[in-house]
């Protein structure tokens, strides 16, 4: 985020909307051995601040709230009874890693630390919930080997549903508390349920854990499945690279995740420090540009590394009208353009050219959480249900500088994370790759 985007944010940008007053003893202490003081409940007034250089704190207002965070954690009241707590959970959008980690994080921790008796998983997405499909019954028995594997047990989709008929289904259910495992459209899609919820005076909090395999929802430090697919990313480069310099006019193109935002190239990049170009959608680029410069480093090294985001160089693809499902708009192919651009540059030029694409984005998505992610998942599902405990709706979940907040949807919604161009993490991979700034 640059400064002028914090900047922007005010404190009543960052309040969390309340079911009502929480007068309920939490079972928590009782649960972990009895000990009150084994728990370290939130303090309210312990906000989070949302800025954490002195250079931008100092331009705020005088006199005005610093913007800050409402904390995650457990809360010594709660506003649900947990023993006659129904929750529910529904995961949606594309595939990321750590997704069943989070369900199992969410059923054990409503289970075993709270004694919750009724958990119910929605199957695919929100076309489950609009369709009334019998949910699966989730205890800790049947979620105990999931986070081996990679994808979600209870299944995704998109297409817009309607928040009415979706509420219906979780009154039918008699659920309280929905735990909502998605991207940005999904999380749109759970403010309209939670808006639903309220309007109609029903009790339900609505309580969201984003997903985003290509670290673009703001303020989060880092998304969950992020650094497992960054980490498969660098893999698949490696091999590239191999080949790439095994080869006479070795060339190595890797596609990758990334529709808007280039974390997923960024980090690989570094994680090998042996990718020669890369390119991201918040960086333009002239394909003739490019060509010249990945010419002469072919020419100098004899091989040559470039790894291209999704999204990247759009510009240079004819605009294309279709969407999927959700209506999100469909991309050109960047990487194919590109294969056929050097291609025929070098084929042009006479220079020996070899040659291989690698677009490993579906082995990217669907592999299992990495020990850091692992970790991860089952502490956003943590502060999740505390959250969904303490009756706190239309949030979601987050770490931001290193510590678990409360975010509001409406504001993990209203724009992107990007890499900045000028920022030190761009800096960073010029520095390792050696590519102009400019083509
Ligand atoms: P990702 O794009 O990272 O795979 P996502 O959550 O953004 O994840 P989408 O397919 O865009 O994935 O949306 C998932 C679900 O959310 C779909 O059922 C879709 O209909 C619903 N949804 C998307 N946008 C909205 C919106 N603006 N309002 C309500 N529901 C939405
Ligand atoms: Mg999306």
């Amino acid at each position: 985020m640059n400064t002028a985007d914090v900047l922007a944010i005010t404190a009543e940008d960052l309040a969390i909307t309340r079911l009502g007053e929480r007068g309920v003893d939490t079972p928590l202490g009782e649960l972990l051995g009895g000990r009150e003081d084994t728990v370290h409940y939130v303090t309210e007034t312990d906000r989070v601040l949302l800025d954490d250089t002195l250079g931008v704190a100092v331009r705020r207002e005088p006199g005005r709230a610093l913007p800050a965070f409402n904390p995650g954690g457990p809360r010594a009241k709660l506003y649900f009874e947990p023993t006659g707590v129904t929750a529910a959970i529904v995961t949606c959008g594309g595939l990321c890693p750590g997704l069943n980690n989070v369900v199992r994080g969410l059923v054990l921790q409503l289970a075993n630390a709270y004694g919750v008796k009724s958990i119910l998983g929605f199957r695919n997405g929100f076309l489950g919930l609009a369709q009334d499909s019998e949910p699966l019954v989730l205890t800790p028995d049947n979620v105990r080997d999931i986070h081996k594997r990679g994808g979600t047990i209870l299944g995704t989709s998109r297409g817009d549903q309607d928040p009415a008929v979706m509420i219906d289904t979780l009154r039918r259910h008699e659920v309280h508390m929905l735990f909502v495992v998605g991207g940005d459209g999904t999380l749109r899609g759970a403010q309209k349920l939670a808006d639903e919820a309220l309007a109609r005076g029903i009790d339900l909090a609505v309580v969201g854990i984003p997903k985003t395999i290509d670290n673009d929802i703001p303020w989060i430090d880092q998304s969950f499945g992020f650094q497992t697919a960054f980490a498969r990313a660098a893999e698949s480069i490696a091999a590239a690279h191999t080949e790439a310099g095994s080869t006479l006019g070795g060339v190595g193109l890797v596609k990758l995740m990334g529709r808007h935002s280039g974390f997923i190239a960024a980090y690989a990049t570094l994680a090998n420090h042996d990718v020669d170009f890369t390119l991201i959608p918040e960086v333009p680029f002239s394909a003739e540009g490019l060509l010249a410069c990945l010419h002469a480093r072919v020419q100098r090294q004899g091989h040559a590394v470039v790894v291209v985001a999704e999204g990247a160089g759009q510009d240079l693809l004819p605009p294309s009208a279709e969407t999927d499902a959700s209506g999100n708009a469909r991309l050109g192919d960047i990487g194919a353009l590109l294969r056929q651009r050097i291609t025929g540059h070098f084929a042009r030029t006479g220079t020996p050219l070899s040659l291989r694409y690698v677009d490993p984005g579906y082995a990217i998505r669907s592999v299992p959480a990495n020990a850091f992610d692992a970790v991860y998942c089952t502490r956003l599902a943590q502060a999740a249900v505390h959250a969904g405990m303490a009756g706190f709706t239309s949030m979601v979940v987050a770490r931001w500088h290193g510590r678990f907040i409360h975010l509001p949807i409406a504001l993990a919604t209203a724009s992107r994370n990007q890499v900045d161009p000028h920022g030190d993490l761009w800096l960073s991979v010029l520095e390792a790759t050696g590519q102009p700034r400019q083509f």
